[in-house]
């Protein structure tokens, strides 16, 4: 469907890899942050990434 050549699907395509490779500033994994809701309804944003690589933040 998307050509390669146009600018705009490279943009795009650029745009999207840049985001996957972010790396996360606490830990300097990838950075993976997720949406976490415990039964008390205080939700809160969990970094993965620092959880695996063991880093308190
Ligand atoms: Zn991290």
């Amino acid at each position: 469907m998307a050509k390669e050549k146009t600018s705009k699907t490279n943009v795009q395509a650029r745009a999207q890899e840049k985001a996957q490779a972010a790396l996360c500033r606490f830990c300097g994994h990838k950075a993976e942050v997720v949406l976490r809701v415990p039964p008390d309804g205080r939700k809160h944003m969990v970094r993965l990434c620092c959880e695996r690589a063991g880093v308190a933040v």
